[in-house]
């Protein structure tokens, strides 16, 4: 038998199958999927075998020597989908393999050997078999190397001891173990007899009483820590029913469970509104029989879009299959998470980003096994290996965070449409903001749409006040806080209510804006603002290569008051406190949050009243749900609107909107207090609104007048070096090859040097391509970035590809 195998030399000309020689002893373990090492011309390596063959044609193939995992950690599924991922997005097929499987995979090399129980027990009836088991009951663990060295005949041996459940095999990680025992406790004789030792008991044995009255009333296994938690026993009390023969004490292999130790209220279900009932009854059309079903879910925060997931899931699971759910960060959204951990308990698997390697390994084995029907998580949950896959759901899916920056620059809603066709699973696309490319493919009738554009009991969506910050300097006030964001906050001080303040993503003061009129220095061919090159001192275009001085007055009104902006978080705090003395101020930025948990305890702290105000960046905009909280202040709208992106109009009706429904979802009625050099761009006007189809409308001409997805597609080539006129050289030789090799109806734009001109000392330079969804385009830059390997190598420039960019950076 031969493996074709795809080798970890993540470059381009070696990106293919080589084909190895299946040794007799490894034959039962090798199956597509499995990691194995092979030599590879003088090295050793690891790789993923992505078929197998009776024969090769190659004429002297060497032989595979180790295999790192006896299930293979890959379904057949997978080793197809990272294809397609190759090809989709340019990545060499071993970095899409390698992106699917847990982070601890990515290194250990070496596995144990352990007996189960029943293998303990096992006599065999040959002697050399029995040797080898008293061999392994004797030293256990045991490396699976060193076993397969001492016995010739160890492979069928272990081969049948697995299957029959004798012998375990666990990964090593480093020096760790990457699995864990629990201690399970159950009663060892029946309830009669443990009433009758219960009466036996001394009067001041209270606590093996309790331990034996817990027995029982509920007569079944349960883990120690649990036990002792919830009775508040010791461990002596257990030790001594041990001892007396009336509790059984074993050793189980267990997972961490990093809920562990908190307890998840089942939300009770509520009757369905009118809307939720018509998306159910429309989605659940695709299950029955299964289809592949993608849709829309176009709902406003607060329409109930949660329980409708919930509820779709329940189906799912009843009819056998398995669902994954997607939110954009998963440590911003606890409660997101309580509400489905609270609905179906210890069937969900979540894939935190904050969990150690280990703990996500667990989750990740519990999904591989088929221990769990759900999973939630991040980007990379798309790549749950569930086997019978029927929903996915990607909540908020206009998050840019779908998209991963680093190869493979995959968009988990890619993923998730091949997954979904591969499935002919339902595939829910969830969002009160909609991305431009999902809502015109609900138009176009590509996607099914539903819609729920009331909130649940008809609260109203919260007021936004528009404040002209133009003005407010006009009147004389030089404060980041307008006048009738004073007021509101003093208000709410007064109510003991609690704010909301938003302030964009800190460090972006790249865009140059006029205080007096708000005007922003735009590109003439572009439509999109100038980036500010502090070096020399010039606005530049970064898409086109459009360049102009720094002006020294607004070109629009004639004021000086024109300069680069930005604010950060910090200085925020500091003026808060100096315009409201003794405010209680809870900040939440990447300098506060770093430290593991630290979201939850600030989030929490808010919760219970521990701060007035809770401030920060896009980090509190999504998924927080406070009753308290009447007031949300969005600083600087415009900082986000003045990106260096086509996308700048988009997010920011996207970010104004998500903020705002962060205030008055409950009793309390919600105001937002939006401050703005740009009163009249259709973005704010819209979001304030509440209105997204006027705002599609608009925003949708733009893209099609200037050539932008979702009318066409992007690729992003950026190239890195030290030396500029190396840099300049390539490229253009680069965009030049790739010009010639275009089909009609793509073009190229560039080669200009990117918005981040250097990084880490490599300047940086990119070009871009735009085209027509022609199949003929890919395959043609495939090419061409083959051919170009060598020079690259030479050269020493680094290139990336990036396929559909998110970030055009
Ligand atoms: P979304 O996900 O669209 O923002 P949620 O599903 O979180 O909305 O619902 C908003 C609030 O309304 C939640 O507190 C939820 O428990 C409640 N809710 C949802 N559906 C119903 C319903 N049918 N009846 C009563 N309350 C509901
Ligand atoms: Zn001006
Ligand atoms: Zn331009």
């Amino acid at each position: 038998m031969f493996a074709r195998v795809v080798v970890d030399v993540p470059v381009i000309d070696t990106d293919r199958p080589f084909d190895y020689r299946i040794p007799e002893s490894l034959a039962p373990f090798v199956l597509v999927g499995s990691r194995v090492s092979v030599p590879f011309g003088p090295r050793k390596l690891q790789g993923f075998v992505v078929g197998l063959a009776d024969t090769s044609e190659v004429q002297k193939t060497r032989d595979i020597l180790d295999v790192l995992d006896v299930e293979p950690p890959l379904t057949e599924e997978m080793v197809w989908l990272a294809g397609r991922i190759s090809e989709r997005y340019m990545c060499t097929h071993y970095t899409a393999l390698q992106s699917m499987v847990p982070a601890v995979l990515r290194s250990s090399y070496d596995k144990q050997i352990f007996l189960t129980a029943e293998g303990e027990a096992f006599v065999s009836v040959l002697p050399d078999e029995q040797a080898f088991y008293e061999y392994i009951r004797a030293r256990q663990p045991i490396l699976w190397n060193k076993i397969m060295k001492e016995f010739p005949f160890a492979t069928t041996w272990l081969d049948e001891g697995l299957k029959k459940n004798r012998i375990r095999v666990e990964q090593i990680v480093g020096d760790r173990v990457t699995k864990k025992t629990v201690t399970i406790l159950s009663p060892a004789v029946s309830v009669e007899e443990l009433e009758a030792a219960r009466g036996k008991l001394s009067k001041t044995a209270v606590r093996q009483k309790e331990v034996l009255s817990h027995f029982i009333h509920f007569h079944g296994p349960i883990s120690q820590p649990e036990l002792l938690s919830l009775l508040g026993v010791s461990n002596q009390a257990v030790k001594s029913l041990v001892d007396k023969g009336l509790l059984i004490k074993e050793e189980v292999e267990g997972y961490r469970d990093p809920f562990s130790g908190r307890t998840f209220t089942p939300v009770p279900k509520h009757p369905f509104t009118i809307q939720q009932q018509a998306v159910i009854d429309g989605i659940a059309e695709g299950m029955n029989p299964p289809v592949y079903y993608p849709c829309l879910l176009h709902g406003v925060t607060g329409s109930g879009k949660t329980e409708v997931y919930l509820e779709i899931m329940e189906r799912t699971i009843a009819q056998g299959r398995e669902a994954i759910l997607l939110v954009p960060e998963i440590s911003l959204t606890p409660q997101m998470v309580n509400r489905f951990k609270g609905r179906f308990g210890s069937q969900v698997a979540v894939m935190h980003s904050r969990l150690s390697q280990g703990e996500r390994y667990d989750e990740w084995r519990k999904i591989r096994r088929g221990e769990v029907k759900v999973a939630i998580g991040a980007r990379s949950a798309i790549f749950a290996p569930f086997q019978n896959l029927g929903l996915i759901i990607l909540d908020e899916e206009h998050e840019g965070s779908y998209k991963q920056e680093e190869t493979p620059r995959y968009h988990a809603r890619t993923v998730a449409q091949y997954r979904g066709m591969h499935h002919h699973a339902v595939v829910i696309l969830g969002s009160a903001t909609p991305s431009m490319e999902s809502y015109h493919e609900a138009q176009k009738g590509r996607i099914r749409f539903f819609e729920m554009g009331e909130r649940v009991g008809n609260r109203p969506l919260p007021k936004v006040t528009v404040v002209d910050m133009r003005e407010e300097l006009r009147d004389g006030n030089r404060t980041m806080f307008s006048k009738p964001l004073i007021d509101s906050i003093n208000n709410r001080l007064e109510k003991n209510e609690q704010i909301v303040m938003f302030l964009n993503r800190r460090g972006f003061s790249t865009f140059v804006m006029c205080r007096s009129c708000g005007y922003v220095v735009q590109c003439p061919h572009c439509d999109i603002s100038l980036t500010y090159h502090r070096s020399n001192r010039t606005l530049r275009c970064h898409y086109c290569g459009y360049t102009e001085r720094e002006p020294q007055v607004c070109p629009e009104c004639g004021s000086e008051h024109i300069r680069f902006f930005g604010t950060g978080t910090q200085k925020v705090e500091e003026e808060l406190a100096r315009y409201f003395p003794g405010i209680r101020v809870i900040r939440m930025d990447v300098d506060t949050t770093g430290r593991k948990g630290a979201h939850e305890k600030l989030l929490q702290a808010f919760r219970e009243g521990k701060g007035d105000v809770l401030l920060g960046t896009q980090m509190i905009a999504k998924g927080l749900d406070f009753p308290n909280v009447t007031l949300v202040g969005v600083l600087a709208a415009d900082s986000l609107l003045n990106l260096p992106d086509f996308r700048a109009a988009e997010r920011t009706f996207q970010l104004v909107t998500q903020v705002g429904g962060r205030a008055g979802r409950h009793e309390k009625k919600g105001e937002v207090i939006l401050q703005t050099y740009n009163t009249e761009h259709y973005s704010i006007q819209h979001a304030s609104k509440h209105d997204y189809e006027s705002f599609f409308v608009e925003e949708i001409k733009q893209r099609y007048e200037k050539n932008y997805p979702p009318y066409y597609r992007l690729v992003l080539f950026t190239f890195a070096h030290e030396n500029v006129p190396l840099l300049v050289k390539i490229s253009e030789r680069f965009a030049g090859k790739l010009r010639e090799a275009l089909p009609p109806g793509a073009y190229l734009l560039g080669p200009v040097a990117s918005p981040i001109a250097r990084i880490k000392d490599r300047y940086r330079f990119q070009c871009m391509i735009k085209y027509k969804n022609d199949p003929h385009v890919l395959p043609a830059i495939h090419q061409v970035v083959r051919a170009f390997e060598e020079e690259r190598k030479r050269t020493g420039i680094m290139l990336t590809v990036d396929v559909d960019p998110q970030m055009m950076m």
